[in-house]
């Protein structure tokens, strides 16, 4: 073990064309532990020949895993879950020291994790084509999907396992290779999985795994003819910035961006039930989640037992270090989210709204932040127009079904919205209203390995999960073809 490194902690390397190694150029930056600052480790920075070596070694590995049939492929990724499974302490452990989540919840994202790496292992069996009768006798007509080639994954601080878990996962199971750049945040369980894959017999060139400055890496990778597909998950403007590169070269994209999603409570739902499911799901990893309900709109009868039940809620909440089994939130993931909520607290105050609970950074070491509620506010705060993405929840009343809409609907996001309501009329109709790609009804569940997860309007486009995941990483091939 390095020195430098903290116990249990992941040792931090970069993978590339099959090997373990450090930066070329010898760079590197300190990963930090969000709940006590301290430095779990150093993490090496890709020199520009580094990335060119992971470039080529992406594009041997595509040649390789393309020629390896979909059930062999199926069979070494099945294994990497397998694995992630048996050592899934060991993960978690990794998870909750880099970004902060209390243990119970590290330990669901691995299982999550596990659970998106089998369901793909499975359903690249199943890329099928398909046969398109003639207009001639003896003409043959067919469909065949091809994987798109070399992907250049980008995944963000917030689920360090999950989303490189779709990314890579979507790509090995469709027969592309990857070049995939984790989280300087967040590296060790990235690295963890990476070495999952290479325990199950994943050929080298297959899977790479580089870390630097994200501007730099990205802009290299992107420039590069080798790479054909792009897929990025963190916030709008830096989609924006990497779908306008992806376009100089003509490469197909997959965007999971931010969202502010709605929550939508009718009168006629139990206010009290939904105030647990909404809390529960707005407090979940600090509020640093991009489908976390984060507006919550509530009908006037049923406004003042939800908002009570919601403030208590928040008010009993122990926050502290994720590793304590009695925590129930863990701290923000960077110094840049307290910032943020301390200037989305401000700017609330600033409009006349009130702080029902919470509203303030707790002590100095570590980045502790109040499980916050807000009532009274102004449509046109920060709070109400920008993602908030931490523990900050407006509480906001309505009258009619269809101003609500108007009101849910009014913003630029269209990632995930939820709605609680006795009936199935109100159901259907809000489902129909809503322009969210993910729309939760009574529950919040919207994520799972086999459905499709993505945004539309400035969330994104292209979808994760569900046979849309695998597609995003094929193409359409025809071939017609008759006799002589
Ligand atoms: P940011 O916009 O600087 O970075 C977001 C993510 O993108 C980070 O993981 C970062 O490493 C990466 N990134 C930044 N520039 C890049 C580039 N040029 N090329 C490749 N990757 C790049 O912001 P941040 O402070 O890390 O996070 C704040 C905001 O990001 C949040 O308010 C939220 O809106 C958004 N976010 C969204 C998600 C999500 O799941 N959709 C996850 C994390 C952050």
């Amino acid at each position: 073990m390095d020195g430098s490194r903290t116990p249990a902690y992941e040792k931090l390397e970069m993978f590339i064309g099959g090997q373990w190694c450090q930066g070329g150029d010898g760079k590197s930056e300190d990963v930090l532990n969000p709940a006590t600052e301290q430095v779990l480790g150093k993490l090496p920075h890709a020199s520009k020949a580094d990335l060119d070596r992971a470039l080529q070694a992406a594009a041997k590995g595509f040649e390789v895993w393309r020629k390896t049939s979909a059930y062999e492929r199926g069979k070494i990724i099945r294994k990497a879950a397998d694995l992630i499974r048996a050592r899934a302490d060991q993960f978690a452990t990794i998870l909750t020291l880099e970004q902060g989540k209390v243990l119970a919840e590290a330990k669901m994202e691995i299982a999550g994790t596990a659970d998106i790496i089998e369901w793909y292992a499975e359903e690249g069996k199943r890329a099928y084509g398909r046969v398109v009768p003639g207009r001639l006798p003896g003409l043959r007509q067919t469909v065949v999907r091809e994987p798109v080639g070399v992907v250049a994954a980008f995944t963000p601080w917030n689920f360090p396992g999950i989303t490189p878990a779709r990314k890579i996962a979507g790509a090995l199971a469709a027969g592309c290779s990857i070049i995939i750049k984790a989280s300087e945040e967040t590296p060790g369980t990235c690295i963890a999985m990476a070495r999952a894959f290479v325990d199950a017999g994943l050929p080298p060139g297959v899977l790479n795994l580089v870390f630097g400055v994200p501007n730099d890496v990205s802009t290299y990778l992107l420039a590069s003819p080798i790479v054909r597909k792009i897929s990025f998950t963190g916030s709008i403007p830096v989609g924006k910035h990497l779908a306008k590169l992806a376009a100089d070269g003509m490469k197909r994209a997959t965007m999971e961006l931010g969202g502010h999603s709605p929550v939508i409570v009718f009168d006629d739902a139990d206010p009290v039930k939904t105030a647990e499911i909404a809390a529960a799901g707005k407090y979940r990893n600090a509020g640093q989640v991009c489908i976390s309900p984060s507006r919550f709109f509530v009908q006037e009868k049923v406004y003042d037992k939800f908002a009570d039940k919601f403030i208590e809620i928040a008010k009993s909440l122990k926050v502290g270090n994720g590793m304590d089994a009695d925590t129930k939130m863990g701290p923000l993931a960077n110094m840049r989210r307290i910032n943020a909520m301390e200037a989305v607290v401000a700017d609330v105050q600033a409009n006349g709204a009130q702080i029902q609970a919470g509203g303030k950074r707790i002590g100095n070491q570590g980045y502790f932040f109040q499980p916050t509620v807000v009532t009274e506010v102004d449509e046109k705060s920060k709070l109400m127009r920008n993602e908030v993405f931490g523990p900050v929840a407006p509480i906001v009343r309505f009258k009619t079904f269809d101003e609500v809409i108007k009101r849910a609907n009014g913003l630029e996001y269209g990632l995930a919205a939820y709605a609680f309501t006795k009936s199935t009329a109100t159901a259907t109709a809000v489902a129909d209203a809503l322009e969210s790609g993910m729309v939760g009804v009574n529950h919040m569940m919207v994520s799972t390995p086999e459905t499709p997860f993505g945004g539309v309007k400035e969330s994104g486009y292209g979808q994760e999960g569900g046979v849309e995941g695998l597609d995003a990483y094929l193409i359409s091939k025809f071939v017609t073809q008759i006799g002589v």
